[in-house]
């Protein structure tokens, strides 16, 4: 547990480089959404403006994820394309800055020499300050700190239904095949009197949703509150109707927890529980800390304390060492808890962890993609008759929208349940409202249906 109520350094203004458009792409998770909205007032206040396509910019700064190889050379590429970018602004910056950064900080000036700078997520205060020297080799600041919360500066949002607020940063739990811990630093709580203050401005400023972020989310302490006592907080502020919050580590929650989920109105009735695998000798090779009893202890307790909860997860099939004995445990778990849905990934080495350093990846590609065809096809099952039970009832939706789905009687608006699916409606209701849908009709991801007056 580490704390930080440090008192902000002031953010670099230099007079140097103000004024420049800034065009900013995001990949990877939420937390790196949540990212680029401080990197974007960063900015702002240093004089800079953000713009939302890349062609008129002065620099690009893609903030990228480092998670799956995939999303490192997508990046790579989508680097070059905009390199392209400078026959027509011959002073373009072009930077990268995230996990990614961090993980290939020695080889990214070799494999994309065009890039100007490379920067982790600990080191954003000092971007002004670097968009400001003129270099003619790549400049790096990947320096990973034990403290940087980034307390005292508002993320730019774009004002909608929810608005992300990171509570905790890094991860001290060195999962063997997780390369979060080496490129996002160790796990440090934002101070709560800081979050306190950044969701009384999102309430203020009229989003009505709120969904707290760390790694491990739930392992939160600040020396002041725990999580459950943070859950608290956090719903008495005014204004907030919602509180949701991703993703917990199964061993780090608490009975507290738990009753606090129970007790809040506010706090949604959905949760993203990762279990990775449903065998204990694949959970301890993956060095997750906890058995499948306890995880299975664990949905029994929340879905005991709260009857309509959503369950979704993560399953990583094809680890090293994984057994056709080991993934029909996996197979069996996800048939006796039945989630409503799970994101699904086929295990790929990412050099660094520690499963890359010791362990063989020993499942050959083709087992890999057969499981995970598997685990996919029996998720989109279960996904469907879950949803399928939701046919005839009234949820309660908070409406963010048109929605891209058309059908024959026109367009059509969505919104989210408690639960957190997509729910999708005809009739015209104004964003950030809460309407009353009956559904109808239901697929594996989503549910139609038609206002109603309760
Ligand atoms: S808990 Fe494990 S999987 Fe999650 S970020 Fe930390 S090391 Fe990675």
């Amino acid at each position: 547990m580490n704390t930080s109520t440090a008192k902000p350094p002031e953010l670099s203004n230099s007079p140097v480089a103000a004024g420049k458009k800034v065009y900013i792409e995001t990949y990877g998770c939420q937390m790196n959404v949540a990212d680029s909205e401080l990197v974007s007032r960063i900015l702002a206040e240093a004089g800079h403006q953000i713009i939302e396509a890349p062609d008129k910019a002065e620099v690009i700064l893609l903030n990228t994820c480092a998670v799956r190889e995939h999303a490192e050379e997508r990046v790579i590429g989508r680097a070059s394309q905009l390199y392209g970018l400078r026959n027509r602004t011959p002073n373009l910056t072009i930077g990268i800055l995230g996990c990614m950064a961090q993980h290939l900080a020695k080889s990214l000036p070799q494999r994309a020499p065009f890039v100007d700078l490379v920067m982790g997520p600990d080191s954003y205060r000092r971007l002004p300050q670097i968009l400001a020297d003129t270099a003619e080799e790549t400049l790096l600041d990947l320096r990973l700190s034990r403290d940087e919360n980034y307390v005292g500066i508002d993320p730019v949002r774009k004002v909608g239904t929810n608005a992300w607020v990171t509570i905790i940063r890094g991860c001290d739990k060195f999962c063997t095949f997780c390369i979060v811990p080496y490129v996002r630093g160790r796990e440090r709580s934002v101070d709560s009197g800081e979050i306190l203050r950044l969701v009384g401005n999102i309430a203020r400023e009229g989003s009505r949703e709120v969904t707290l972020l760390g790694q491990t989310v739930n392992s939160y302490e600040d020396g002041h509150m725990d999580f459950a006592e943070l859950l608290r907080a956090v719903s008495a502020v005014g204004g907030i109707e919602r509180v949701r919050f991703t993703s917990p580590y199964p061993r780090d929650f608490t009975a507290a927890t738990i009753e606090a989920m129970a007790a809040l109105p506010q706090v949604c009735p959905a949760l993203h529980l990762p279990v990775q695998s449903g065998s204990n000798a694949q959970l301890e090779a993956m060095q997750r800390g906890y058995s499948i009893e306890q995880y299975r202890t664990l949905v029994k307790q929340l879905r005991r304390a709260i009857p309509n909860l959503a369950l979704t997860t993560d399953i990583i099939v094809g680890f090293c060492g994984e057994t056709e004995e080991d993934f029909q445990a996996t197979l069996s778990l996800m048939k006796e808890i039945r989630y409503d849905s799970a994101f699904m990934f086929k295990y790929s080495e990412r050099d660094g962890t520690y499963a890359h350093k010791k362990m063989p990846d020993d499942i050959c590609e083709e087992v890999k993609k057969d499981r995970l065809q598997q685990v996919i096809k029996l998720q989109e099952q279960i996904s469907y008759e879950v949803n399928q039970q939701m046919r005839g009832k009234i949820v309660e939706v908070l409406v963010e929208g048109p929605s891209k789905r058309q059908t024959k009687t026109g367009p059509n608006n969505y919104g989210r349940s408690p639960q957190g699916k997509v729910v999708v409606f005809p009739q015209q209701a104004a964003p950030n409202t809460f309407v009353q849908v009956q559904i109808d009709k239901t697929t594996s991801h989503t549910l139609f249906g038609d206002l109603v007056q309760v």
